[in-house]
């Protein structure tokens, strides 16, 4: 690495240069230069073919689960293990898994160490292969969860739930969904992913391309060849584009470099690309650890990249030496006023970012347009080291568009900079909705008590109890990011708030005769807490280049995450099932 401690940063030229990054891709339509890729059925499902119709079930549970993924997966578990028996999962896709179902394209891998990342590995009884383990690896850990805790059972697959509605002569809730199914549930979870609905780029002329067009999360094989493992034979002939180097175009990248005639990549924003530092799983290493490791290794995790101290760093990734994390460690010593620690260590791991890239990609040029300009956490980091290497070889081209994109399609190829590039296929990587409605985003029309809509409920800002559960929408439980706290290892704060629900529910279902529903004293002091602790992240994402972590580039005025951390957080919960005050969660039926 060409840096140096003793560099000096010049830190008024660096925000200078960040802010013409970010000015440069600033653009009037924001949100909505993005189109949804029709709803997640209609878009197709490339993993499972065959009749699709069923008949309608109509029939009573004692928990549905909406969403599949690993946080749905995990509330089933956990309910399972509180008693019920009859559990339902309801999902568009065809298998359990969420975003390890849909999303296969070549290269796909966790990126969070994978024994932190795959939840009940030790219940489970399973050994990842690698420290990242690929996806097709994750997915079928899914499918293994979905089987140690009978989860196949009475899942519903291939169906969206359309409609809850809560019905309070029965304390019930009444499930809809779009196969004509009506079922009536004791409870409901509902967790169904940030990145749920695939975004197309509003490019003009996109639908007039006479060739092959598909996004990530929708790999065509059929037209490539090969599989996740890469391999992609029938694009030897091909001239392929890929469009975005976010997350998943840094994986899929190394494949289609190899597998194409000709891969032309058009980057708007560089991403920060790190080490990543993948290798096999030793089986003796695996063998000596002793039981509950799984939570210590998470728990060691969370407190490094929550900027808490920790006397040893058991995952040991970039990760945990993240812009963050370092600027906790800077703040620590005290040397520097807070804000300029954080920005010194930011600059400083920045600068080795962009020094990777020297180190890496051998034409000058083309590191210099590979190398990214802006605070590490503007955009989610990536970790490969294979991505910036794909680009020294003569049949991959970097377009790089300096912030403008695709200036528009036309029926043989894409058009950069007023030149025209003929190309036979383009891969779309270009992400996820994020600015959903999360009272809408499970795509049900959700209605509690006197029929009030959730989304109406929650119209001026999220009203919940630690983020899990709302007054008026009784026996309703959210996981994901309402109210609650994050972190890059997203398995397991989805673990713990599936554990807290769980652990509510064993505690109602002993009880027999109450509803799970917050007083709404107990609630009002939880979004008074929200808004005194919310961190003030205006300013940072303000000075952001565009993405979805700030809205591109127009950062919402209010944060709805706790602002103590996912640390303080799970100890809010964990407090609250030791020692709570039941009324506040509680009522009568
Ligand atoms: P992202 O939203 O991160 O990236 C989308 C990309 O498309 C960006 O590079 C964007 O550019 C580009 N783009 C959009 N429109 C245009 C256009 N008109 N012209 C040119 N480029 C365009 O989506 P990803 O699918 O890569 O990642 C989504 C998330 O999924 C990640 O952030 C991560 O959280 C998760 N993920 C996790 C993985 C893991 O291993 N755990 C692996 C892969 C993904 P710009 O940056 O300029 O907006």
């Amino acid at each position: 690495m060409t840096v140096h401690p003793e560099q000096r940063i010049d830190l008024e030229a660096l925000r200078a240069r960040y802010r013409a990054e970010r000015d440069r891709r600033l653009r009037p339509d924001g949100d909505d230069q993005y189109t949804p890729l029709a709803d997640r059925r209609g878009a197709g499902d490339p993993w499972t073919s065959g009749e699709d119709r069923r008949d309608p079930v109509d029939d009573a549970v004692d928990a549905l689960v909406v969403g599949g993924g690993f946080g749905g997966l995990v509330a089933a578990a956990r309910l399972r293990d509180a008693g019920l028996e009859r559990i339902r999962i309801v999902d568009a896709a065809g298998d359990l898994g969420g975003t390890w179902y849909w999303n296969r394209y070549p290269g796909v891998a966790c990126d969070v160490e994978s024994y932190i990342y795959l939840p009940l590995l030790e219940e489970v009884g399973v050994m990842p292969t690698r420290k990242y383990a690929p996806g097709e690896e994750i997915r079928q850990h899914a499918r293994a969860i979905g089987r140690r805790f009978d989860l196949y059972r009475d899942a519903l697959l291939r169906t969206e739930v359309t409609s809850l509605r809560w019905d309070d002569d029965a304390a019930r809730w009444t499930v809809r969904t779009d196969h004509g199914d009506v079922v009536a549930a004791r409870y409901v979870v509902v967790s169904s992913g940030p990145f749920n609905r695939p975004k197309l780029p509003g490019i003009p002329g996109l639908a007039d391309f006479r060739g092959h067009t598909f996004h990530t999360s929708r790999w065509d094989y059929a037209h490539t060849g090969g599989g996740p493992d890469g391999g992609l034979d029938r694009l030897a002939d091909r001239r392929v584009a890929v469009i975005g180097t976010g997350a998943t175009a840094i994986q899929a990248v190394p494949h289609l470099a190899e597998g194409a005639r000709h891969l032309y990549v058009v980057q708007r924003t560089p991403s920060t690309v790190d080490e990543r530092g993948d290798r096999p799983t030793d089986p003796a290493w695996w063998d000596s650890l002793e039981p509950g490791w799984q939570r210590a290794r998470r728990e060691n995790f969370l407190d490094l990249v929550d900027g808490r101290h920790a006397d040893v760093d058991l995952v040991d990734d970039r990760w945990t030496d993240t812009a963050p994390v370092r600027g906790s460690r800077r703040r620590a010593r005290g040397e520097e006023e807070p804000a300029l620690a954080t920005e010194l260590a930011d600059a400083e791991k920045m600068t080795e970012i962009r020094a990777r890239v020297d180190d890496l990609v051998v034409d000058p040029t083309v590191a210099a347009a590979l190398k990214p300009w802006y605070r590490q956490m503007c955009k989610r980091p990536t970790f490969s080291d294979r991505y910036l290497q794909a680009f020294n070889r003569p049949d991959v081209t970097l377009l790089d568009t300096r912030g403008a994109g695709v200036e528009r399609v036309t029926a043989d190829g894409i058009v950069v900079d007023g030149v025209e590039y003929p190309v036979d296929t383009i891969v779309l990587a270009t992400g996820f909705e994020l600015g959903v409605d999360p009272a809408t985003r499970a795509g049900a029309d959700i209605r509690g008590r006197g029929g009030l809509p959730l989304a109406e409920y929650w119209a001026d800002g999220l009203r919940t109890l630690h983020g899990w559960v709302s007054r008026g929408f009784p026996n309703l439980f959210h996981l994901g990011s309402t109210q609650n706290a994050a972190s890059p290892n997203f398995a397991h704060v989805l673990e713990v708030q599936a554990e807290h629900v769980a652990g509510v529910v064993a505690e109602a279902e002993a009880r027999g005769d109450v509803l799970v529903e917050p007083s709404a004293a107990a609630e009002d002091r939880w979004v008074a807490t929200i808004r005194e602790r919310a961190v003030d992240l205006q300013v940072f994402q303000a000075a952001c280049t565009p993405g979805y972590y700030n809205g591109e580039g127009r950062p919402r005025r209010r944060s709805e995450q706790f602002g103590g951390g996912p640390v303080e957080f799970h100890a809010v919960l964990a407090e609250w099932r030791a020692h709570g005050d039941r009324e506040e969660v509680f009522t009568a039926r």
